[in-house]
């Protein structure tokens, strides 16, 4: 998260900074009319007498109704041409500083974070729903199997981060539907506010490829939204080529660091567990099936295995 926490603060800063240049730059523009100028120069001097009045225990009634008349003319003649020589802030709560007066973290603040995840969620994720009729039809259309691992991924998203599984594969031909499952999933996730990274094991091993053929300055950020995402789906796994001293070990890493944080993976795949061990061997295999954090689905045959 800490990629959407620094991406936060520098929008609130250009907000705030743009809410000053904006009311900068209608004073200079009110300033070129003569009578603006000379309304603006009595507010100025009145504010100042008054004040200067006051500091003193003493009010000066009839300059202060002047400095309100004043005031008022000023404020009518910038709001008739849609100026405004104050800032305006996109949240008046905390003029864009995303802290209340009481210290505490601004809504504006929540709403963006929630935003930004979800508009980084949705960008690369397909538009299946569980709600949607489609997929809906599919489940039913379909075998048994479809239909419960159905029921099981919607409370699953219900319930994430609840739920003690963190490896969930989806294992099924083309055209099983476990494609549109991973998807519907990774939507009622984003829906619910969590970052989900949707890519496909090509696009998967192309960044590993990436990552490995970097140089050490630019390695730094390459892996951190398959690090950081709340949960990561890689679709059709097994389709990627292998590329020596890469794909192997950065998945391991990958996959390895994910669940010692605690954070889910998702998977589809053309593969059964035996051929998962045959391709990537049993470093990959121990992190993918392991008895403590793991679901593995067939979902076009009858043999629903559930790692228990
Ligand atoms: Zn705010």
């Amino acid at each position: 998260m800490e990629n959407l926490q620094s991406r936060i603060a520098e929008i609130m800063k250009t907000r705030r900074e743009r809410a000053f240049l904006n009311a900068e730059r209608d004073y200079a523009e009110a300033k070129k009319y003569e009578d603006f100028a000379a309304l603006d120069s009595e507010v100025r001097r009145l504010t100042l007498s008054t004040s200067f009045a006051r500091s003193q225990g003493k009010r000066e009634e009839k300059e202060e109704r002047r400095l309100k008349d004043a005031s008022a003319k000023r404020d009518k003649w910038l709001s008739e041409r849609g100026l405004h020589i104050t800032p305006v802030f996109t949240c008046p709560i905390c003029k864009d500083t995303g802290r209340r007066e009481d210290g505490t973290r601004c809504e504006c603040v929540k709403e963006l974070f929630e935003k930004l995840v979800k508009s980084r969620s949705r960008g690369c994720l397909p538009p299946f729903k569980f709600s949607d009729n489609k997929v809906a039809k599919m489940a039913c259309s379909q075998s048994q199997t479809l239909a419960k691992a159905y029921a099981l991924l919607e409370k699953y998203a219900r319930e994430f981060p609840q739920s003690r599984i963190k490896s969930l594969i989806l294992s099924g031909n083309v055209g099983s539907g476990k494609t549109c499952l991973m998807a519907a999933t990774g939507n009622a996730l984003a829906d619910r506010g969590f970052s989900v990274l949707f890519t496909t094991a090509f696009k998967f091993n192309k960044k590993l490829l990436e990552y490995h053929t970097s140089d050490l300055a630019a390695k730094a950020h390459i892996l951190d939204e398959l690090l950081n995402a709340d949960m990561l789906m890689i679709d059709d796994l097994g389709t990627e080529q292998i590329y020596k001293n890469v794909t192997i070990e950065y998945m391991y890493d990958i996959f390895d660091t994910r669940f010692s944080e605690g954070k889910a993976v998702m998977i589809t795949t053309n593969l059964d567990s035996g051929a998962i061990l045959d391709r990537y061997g049993e470093r990959i295999y121990s992190r993918l099936f392991n008895k403590n954090y793991s679901s593995f689905k067939r979902i076009n045959g009858d043999d629903l295995r559930l790692i228990k």
